[in-house]
């Protein structure tokens, strides 16, 4: 392996969140707009052969792990074709996915059969009606029928992903609460970021991590800190005193965590981006399409690592929201 992607504030990036498309079946109101979407032509999605390529080149830069996203990743015809591609790439340790679950009843034992363990499930809300409230959409029950079914093809960890929002996060904490103690499935909420479509996002908007502990500690049992598991992942674990339920914070806006960052990302058509919040991205698609060697390829993902700046500026006046939205960076 040659030296690992350190930038120049010394972050060792072993991290490589792969986008499989930029489309979806919903249309979650801090992702997508709610009509008039121009999707990405599918002839610039990076093929499956381009993915496994990268995943090779990203390994002898020490990549170790990867997770699939999007868009929705399971709108992508054949995705447990790519996740058997990627599970035999030697020095892949860990592959994980995150979904909103929809098609998740349809291809959890398929995924499972080609090698992926990890699944992520959005679920902002535990409720219909609170559901179609974020999502624009019908179907919540499908979800859970999709959490079932990961459970019984044997997924394990599964993590549930749920955005917080101030006026329609609050009555949902609960209920997840106990929804995490039941199942044994960690609940994660994850602050509102700026990278919504609809450019509606404030601060104001965001329901902070600190006030859904208190939340919780006051209206089910204190919740206590967990050590991380590993200083560098973005979540924040809590255990209920009585050590029944996880609870996670990825608490991006009000304890924001670039100093330990780890990872860079490609976005389905190929750009590869240092930073969810990154305002500059770097072409690899071109490359990989006209048969540049690994060298030049992996060159270029150097260079854009140390380029990487120290953080986000989301809670400065200086902030300038990216142009892509989330659905097509890949979150
Ligand atoms: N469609 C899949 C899903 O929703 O799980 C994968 C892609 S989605 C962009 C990845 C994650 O980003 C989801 O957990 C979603 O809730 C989260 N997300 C999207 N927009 C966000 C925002 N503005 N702030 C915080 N999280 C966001
Ligand atoms: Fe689709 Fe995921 Fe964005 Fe929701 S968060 S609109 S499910 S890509």
């Amino acid at each position: 392996m040659n030296a690992p992607l350190i930038d120049s504030f010394g972050r060792v990036h072993d991290n490589l969140r792969i986008s499989v498309t930029d489309r979806c079946n919903i249309r979650c109101f801090y992702c997508m707009p709610a009509e008039n979407v121009t999707f990405m032509d599918r002839r610039d999605l990076l093929t499956f052969e381009e993915l496994e390529r990268f995943a090779r080149i990203a390994v002898t830069l020490g990549i170790t792990k990867l997770r699939l996203t999007g868009g929705e990743p399971l709108v992508r015809r054949n995705l447990d074709e790519l996740v058997r591609r990627l599970a035999a790439v030697p020095g892949i340790q860990d592959i994980g996915l995150t979904t909103n679950g929809l098609l998740l009843a349809d291809q959890a034992e398929a995924l499972f059969a080609a090698g992926l363990r990890r699944i992520n499930v959005s679920l902002d809300a535990l409720d219909p009606v609170r559901f179609k409230e974020f999502t624009r959409r019908d179907g919540y029950e499908k979800v859970i029928e999709g959490i079932h079914a990961a459970k019984r093809a044997g997924f394990d960890p599964i993590k549930i992903n749920a955005v917080s929002v101030r006026g329609m996060t609050e009555d949902q904490v609960v209920p997840f609460g106990h929804f995490a103690r039941e199942t044994g499935v960690e609940v994660r909420f994850i602050e509102y970021m700026p990278l919504d479509a609809d450019a509606a996002w404030e601060r104001e908007k965001v329901l902070f991590a600190q006030e859904i502990v208190d939340q919780l500690s006051a209206e089910i049992q204190p919740l206590v800190a967990l050590p991380p598991r590993d200083t560098r992942a973005p979540a924040t674990d809590y255990e209920f005193a009585d050590g029944i339920g996880r609870i996670g914070f990825i608490a991006s806006v009000s304890q924001p965590f670039c100093l330990s960052c780890n990872r860079i990302r490609i976005t389905a058509d190929g750009k590869l981006r240092n930073c969810l919040f990154s305002l500059e991205e770097t072409d690899l698609r071109g490359l990989l399409r006209e048969g540049a060697p690994d060298d030049e390829i992996a060159a270029l993902v150097r260079q854009s690592v140390s380029a990487k700046k120290e953080g986000h500026e989301i809670n400065t006046a200086r902030f300038v929201q990216p142009e892509r939205p989330m659905y097509s960076i890949g979150g």
